[in-house]
């Protein structure tokens, strides 16, 4: 069997290093990244040109396809490869809608009942500012289309939404996605990450995970976090596919809900339409099930006959960003300490481990081999989840570095992976991660 991968982030790189460990299939990548090369053939094409895509799995007998990112999914990927006779694992261009369109996924969410935050859209920055001046509660600003998560800005202030919304829709800084902008109320509680295989009808709900968004945040909401699965899969998951199927957009493939779990019970943030990076790198190595039978029983639409099975394990990723990122990563800076990094025991790309104290202690004694110049990253992965009850890294790795980084502290959206991989910062890939299962 031949299949392929779509990208070239940590994800993609995870999602390659899973279908490795299955079975004898031939693996390709397009356009993949050095990592990735090491495992799997890498084709140079762009992850967006879709009939440059199909016309390559055509000539190369490509079986089954994975898609990495949400972009080629929103421009038709599926559509395309379908109308080709070529088999593609993820939604078609009207089901990622659901990503691709927030005011498309809050006006759907209202209409079938599924909570979110109370909401308006606007094509108007006029009537959008007006509206934030009515508002007696802080609220938050989101363009309505793809803007590689930038677009939302949750404002303390009345002042700082309207800037949001200037900055969308009369600067365009976002282009055509800041065109229609969604102001929502701004909720608080614990927020968390679900992932779901979907046929069409039949919900499959995967692990949850935590990603930590920001440097030195310590969120303090109300303890929610024992709201089980089954209310998230009852009154989300199991609705908006019922909902997609309602409105002609069958949903096929991973669905990834971001939620906050407030007192009135979870909260739509967001859809994304494929596997959330980084959580992949943590979930991935914890699934022992194939990538390909998933995949399969979702193309078959026998979901409802498949179970995932998981290694009884943790799993920790921690990802080393470049000075400057998000905003302007600072790249070109040789990268040394990988296969350090790579040697600490349990750490190499994705290897076991047996606790999740286990797992942070070996992640950040990987974190620590790896050097560069203005290496950024947090300290406190999965520090909450091992107990902690405060943000350190285990005792053996507060030496280095000082918390954070190898320098100024600075605020970051960090990011938890699970690879180490690369040898130099290119880029848009100028971040690397280090992680242990
Ligand atoms: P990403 O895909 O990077 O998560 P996104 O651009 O699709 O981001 P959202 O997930 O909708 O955007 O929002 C990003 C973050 O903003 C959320 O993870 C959450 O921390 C915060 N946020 C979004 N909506 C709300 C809300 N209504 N109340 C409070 N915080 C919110």
């Amino acid at each position: 069997m031949k299949v392929l991968v779509i990208g070239s982030g940590g994800r993609e790189h995870a999602m390659a290093w899973k279908l490795r460990q299955e079975s004898t299939l031939s693996l390709f990548c397009a356009p993949g990244n050095p990592g990735i090369g090491e495992i799997a053939p890498c084709l140079p094409l762009s992850s967006n040109d879709i009939g440059a895509l199909a016309a390559c799995a055509e000539q190369y007998g490509i079986d089954l396809t994975f898609v990495g990112p949400e972009a080629p999914l929103a421009a038709g990927l599926v559509d395309l490869f379908e109308r080709r006779g070529l088999r593609a694992f993820g939604p078609t261009q009207a089901a990622a809608r659901l990503e691709s369109s927030k005011a498309f996924m809050k006006t759907l969410c209202r209409r079938y009942g599924i909570p979110t935050a109370p909401f308006a859209i606007f094509d108007d920055p006029a009537r959008a500012i007006e509206d934030i001046r009515g508002r007696a509660r802080p609220c938050v600003i989101k363009v309505d289309g793809l803007a590689a998560g930038k677009g939302v800005t949750v404002a303390a202030t009345a002042e700082e939404a309207i800037a949001a919304v200037e900055a969308a829709m009369v600067a365009r800084r976002f282009g055509d996605a800041g065109a229609r902008v969604i102001v929502e109320e701004m909720l608080s509680g614990e927020e968390v990450s679900v992932f779901a295989l979907c046929d069409g009808t039949a919900v499959c709900p995967l692990l949850a995970a935590q990603d930590h968004k920001r440097l030195g945040d310590l969120d303090r909401g109300p303890n929610t976090g024992g709201m089980g699965a089954y209310a998230i899969t009852d009154q989300v998951l199991e609705p908006v596919v019922w909902a997609m199927a309602q409105e002609g957009r069958r949903y096929r493939g991973v669905l990834f809900a971001g939620l906050m779990l407030t007192a009135d019970g979870p909260q739509v943030l967001e859809f994304n339409v494929r596997l959330g990076d980084p959580e992949a790198q943590v979930l991935l190595p914890l699934l022992e099930s194939g990538l390909v039978e998933a995949a399969e029983a979702v193309l078959s639409g026998s979901l409802e006959r498949w179970t995932p099975r998981w290694r009884p394990e943790s799993a920790v990723g921690v990802v080393l960003a470049a000075d400057g990122y998000p905003d302007s990563p600072r790249t070109g800076d040789p990268i040394t300490g990988l296969p350090e990094a790579a040697a600490v025991e349990g750490v190499r790309v994705f290897h076991a481990g047996d606790n999740l104290n286990e797992a942070r202690t070996r992640a950040y004694r990987a974190v620590d081999a790896v050097r560069y110049e203005g290496k950024i990253y947090r300290r406190d992965i999965g520090a909450r989840a091992a107990g902690r009850g405060r943000i350190r890294p285990p005792a053996d790795e507060r030496s280095a570095a000082g918390p954070g980084r190898e320098g100024d502290r600075k605020p970051i959206e960090a990011r938890s992976g699970t690879n180490v991989s690369e040898e130099r910062n290119q880029g848009s890939r100028s971040q690397r991660s280090v992680g242990h299962r």
